[in-house]
């Protein structure tokens, strides 16, 4: 798999020393990444990453879980050069452009029912920032100053800047920035390998989302609106919610005349086995932020779909205040939309949606396996989204203490086999493109459940005898 064919390594540490002298990562522990040697991408080559030496990796999460063509789909390569050609970035405050008007058509086209609006930005945070705002003035606007409150859940993630923080309910990110934070109400996480509850999943009914039901009885008059990610909890771990959890807040929402905004950020374009999570369930939310994927991976840009009726609250004179005061200097960045345009068209006319079905059927085959594994304590799949917890104690559920960094040590090992894979804590993230051809996710699979293996074996052992 190694082609040694551009080998440069003089090249590549030049370039390491440069990183480690000049730049700050993101999600990154510096002290550590001092201590490594990070691979330097300099190409792809479907789902292949080539770096600066000619070594192939397999990017087994999809560059963050972004790509959905691999890196060299010539259609939206092409759609790039040709926007770029003609204009990189023209503003969209007082301006639109050709690529940003069908990007809008095709994404309202494939989106739940009621959706008739897009907003663009440049990354999942932002979409959310932007759908929080639109829920908090469309009730003011409509003469309604008392919702200031939002529902979110535990272990939810909706990205990094301060309203996303506020919503988010993962300590490991957000603790540190408490103080700063909105007030909000949290039920509990569907977290079914460790329910919060106590409860069996066969026999629950879902009593994680009826803890809305109480939230909402209580203060559902100063409720602006419900926020989740639709039936993947992606950062915390790939957690996953029992079928009809998504539907049961819609119910609950709708009884209380909430709205619910459904963060299809990582969900989105046939991630679980349909377009949207919400198509699963068949909800209609009433704001949608999309992004990762609607560039098929190639360029940052991001969207907040509204319903007609949010959009109408807006209108009014110019002196009526209702306008959105909101908005970058890159959105509607024509060259992004050039690449959502034709990934929409792609998506369409390549059956994006058939194509991840068919992925996942291998991966739950290959995941079989994951049985004979001591240390995998839970496998968590929503079409191709894939998380495997591993555990110290799979009788007892006892995690590796974090000293161990046990998914960080996997994926590590798994540099040895020229995969590219990012642990969520103690899980293993499967995330494959789409589009990965089966043998390729047969050989991430088997390396990972190997490693996973060899690694929490030989970890289990040291800290038996330590
Ligand atoms: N929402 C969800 C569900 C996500 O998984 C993420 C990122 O992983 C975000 C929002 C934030 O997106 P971005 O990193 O593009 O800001």
């Amino acid at each position: 798999m190694a082609e040694n064919n551009a080998a440069s390594p003089s090249r590549t540490d030049d370039l390491v020393q440069r990183d480690r002298d000049a730049v700050w990562h993101p999600f990154t522990q510096h002290q550590l990444w001092s201590q490594q040697r990070p691979i330097v991408v300099d190409s792809g080559d479907g789902c292949w990453l080539v770096d600066t030496d000619g070594l192939r990796w397999l990017d087994g999460n999809s560059s963050l879980w972004v790509n959905l063509w691999g890196h060299t789909k010539r259609e939206i390569l092409t759609a790039i050069s040709d926007q770029i050609a003609r204009i990189p970035h023209s503003t969209f405050l007082g301006l639109t452009n050709p690529a940003a008007i069908e990007t809008a058509e095709r994404l309202l086209a494939l989106s739940p029912e009621g959706l008739t609006r897009a907003f663009f930005s440049e990354n999942g945070s932002a979409a959310v920032e932007v759908a929080l705002k639109m829920a908090f003035a469309y009730h003011r606007h409509l003469g309604d100053d008392s919702r200031d409150l939002f529902v979110s859940l535990d272990n939810g993630y909706h990205g990094d800047t301060i309203g996303a923080v506020s919503v988010g309910g993962f300590d490991p990110f957000h603790a540190l920035y408490g103080p700063l934070l909105f007030e909000t109400r949290r039920i509990p996480s569907p977290y079914c390998y460790r329910c919060p509850l106590s409860l069996e999943p066969e026999t629950c009914d879902l009593a994680c989302a009826d803890k809305l039901e109480d939230v909402l009885a209580a203060e559902g008059h100063r409720v602006a609106a419900v926020i989740t990610e639709p039936l993947v909890q992606g950062a915390a771990g790939m957690i996953t919610a029992p079928d009809g959890h998504l539907r049961r807040l819609r119910e609950i929402c709708d009884r209380h005349g909430v709205l619910l905004i459904v963060d299809e950020v990582a969900t989105g374009f046939g991630r679980t086995g349909e377009m949207f999570a919400s198509d699963l369930e068949g909800v209609r939310p009433d704001l949608m932020a999309v992004g990762k994927g609607l560039t098929g991976g190639y360029l940052p840009m991001s969207a907040t779909l509204a319903t007609e009726e949010i959009f109408e609250a807006f209108l009014g004179p110019v002196d009526s205040g209702r306008t959105l005061f909101h908005g970058h200097s890159y959105a509607g960045n024509p060259a992004a939309a050039a690449a959502a345009a034709e990934n929409l068209r792609l998506v369409v006319d390549e059956d994006l949606v058939g194509m991840s079905q068919a992925l996942a059927t291998v991966l739950a085959e290959e995941l079989q396996a994951a049985d004979r594994v001591h240390h995998i304590g839970d496998v968590r799949r929503r079409g191709i989204m894939c998380g495997v917890e591993v555990v110290l104690d799979p009788e007892t559920r006892d995690s590796f203490p974090a000293t161990s960094a046990i998914g960080a040590a996997i994926c590590d090992r798994l540099r040895a086999d020229q995969i590219v894979l990012r642990p969520l804590g103690d899980t293993v993230v499967l995330m494959p493109a789409p589009a990965m051809d089966h043998d390729d996710l047969r050989f991430l699979v088997r390396r990972t459940l190997a490693a996973i293996d060899e690694v929490a074996t030989a970890e289990a052992a040291r800290l038996a005898g330590a």
